[in-house]
């Protein structure tokens, strides 16, 4: 038989350990203990167990990668990679990271002498910076949460390749069925199982994907050593959202893009950020290094935050929730949630601002989302495009014909 299609092969790589009952399904192990001596030469599930080794294996065929180690979340996957850090190491770090990580790295790992560093990645001036703080670990994130600013992997993969710095990816916004770092230089790539890979928002996990062997058995020690194992129940349920993995990505990225340049044309947004639209300033480097743009979009309403958040309550179709890759669309303001803690000046910097919205575009109809879209925006903004637009009339030239979008803003 022919060399199979990824998609085909992830729908048949998993084992069932199930000679005797023929289950189509593999069964969930739900057992904390083997019995010694067994074939496949399992122990203790803190350890490894029959469903984490099918994520595992799926991960990294996914990942294109020789070797993947699976935890108990997405912060789990980190705290795996930095317990292998030494006192004295020093993080470069883009500035625009998820939270957590930002927290896991400043108010846990600092305590232990590991210092991080906050840079714009997508300057050209960073292999400058880079080669004065000479740090042990760079890590980012591609694209960005939540402006979807997109870092060049293979410039930044092959700096770090000739200075041997460790490349960490956390590859969760692009997904591994849109972008694979370790093509590029990553030493690692991380991710939240979590978000596209599950996609049914209903377990937690996260994963660690690497061709180094060292790197391998180093993660494999923190899974054990200390106690960052997923459950059984949760690889079952991650195992069984990536047979269908590779179809939500194209749907959600196809949406997410038709919802975009839609956004684009409406007149009560402004700046509409998503990797593969023309107007986006990385708009060419996406087109290299990704497969798809992924399901996040993200908006500022012309208005205040007021306006803003009364635009999230009125939304029927996105639930208003921190997250994203899940099969159902949701919506979230960055400013005074999943950045809340960020200080002003920096969230401001990076283009947080009070009137942003962040969208995570899932498996419904687009056409019902766009509608939920536009019955969505407060009266008053649109009572104030309206305005604008009569009173420029008086002095401009009236087109002759308005379009569609313009009538639309003063029904
Ligand atoms: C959610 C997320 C994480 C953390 O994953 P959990 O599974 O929630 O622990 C890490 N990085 C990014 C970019 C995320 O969005």
């Amino acid at each position: 038989m022919s060399e199979l299609h990824t998609n085909s092969k992830l729908i048949h790589l998993e084992k069932n350990f199930s000679k005797e009952t023929g289950a189509v399904t593999p069964p969930i192990f739900l057992t904390s203990t083997f019995a010694s001596g067994n074939e496949e030469g399992f122990d203790y599930t803190r350890s490894g167990n029959p469903n984490f080794r099918n994520l595992a294996q799926s991960v990294a065929l996914l990942e294109g990668a020789k070797y993947a180690s699976v935890f108990g979340s997405g912060v789990a996957a980190m705290t795996a990679v930095m317990s292998t850090a030494k006192s004295g190491m020093k993080i470069a770090a883009e500035q625009n990271l998820y939270g957590c990580t930002i927290r896991l790295f400043d108010q846990v790992f600092r305590n232990f002498g590991v210092h991080s560093c906050y840079l714009d990645f997508s300057r050209p001036e960073i292999f400058t910076a880079l080669d004065e703080i000479r740090p042990d670990i760079v890590w980012l994130e591609s694209p960005t949460n939540p402006c979807l600013k997109v870092i060049d992997l293979a410039a930044v993969g092959t700096y770090c390749q000739e200075k041997d710095i460790i490349l960490v990816v956390d590859n969760t916004f692009a997904s591994s069925a849109i972008q694979k770092p370790l093509e590029f230089g990553a030493t690692l790539s991380l991710q939240s199982l979590t978000k596209y890979a599950n996609g049914h928002c209903d377990a937690l996990a996260g994963a660690v994907a690497t061709n180094s062997k060292e790197w391998f058995e180093r993660l494999e020690f923190a899974q054990k050593a200390l106690g960052l194992q997923p459950s059984p129940m949760d690889c079952w349920l991650v195992s069984r959202g990536l047979k269908t993995y590779p179809l939500r990505i194209k749907a959600q990225s196809e949406s997410a893009l038709r919802l975009a340049r839609a956004l684009e044309e409406d007149t009560a947004f402004e700046n509409v950020y998503y990797p593969l639209l023309e107007s986006h300033p990385d708009y060419e480097l996406a087109l290299r290094q990704m497969k798809a743009g992924s399901g996040v979009v993200a908006v500022q309403l012309k208005g205040d935050q007021e306006e803003t958040l009364e635009f999230l309550r009125n939304l029927n179709l996105f639930t208003v929730a921190e997250s994203l890759g899940g099969f159902e669309s949701l919506v979230c303001h960055p400013f005074s949630m999943t950045h809340a803690s960020v200080p002003l000046e920096l969230k401001l910097g990076a283009g947080i601002t009070r009137n942003l919205v962040r969208f995570s575009v899932g498996l419904e109809d687009v056409d019902d989302l766009l509608a939920d879209i536009k019955q969505s925006i407060p009266k008053s903004v649109r009572d104030r495009l309206c305005k604008a637009r009569t009173t420029s009339r008086g002095c401009l030239k009236q087109p002759s014909k308005p379009s569609q979008n313009l009538l639309s803003d003063c029904l």
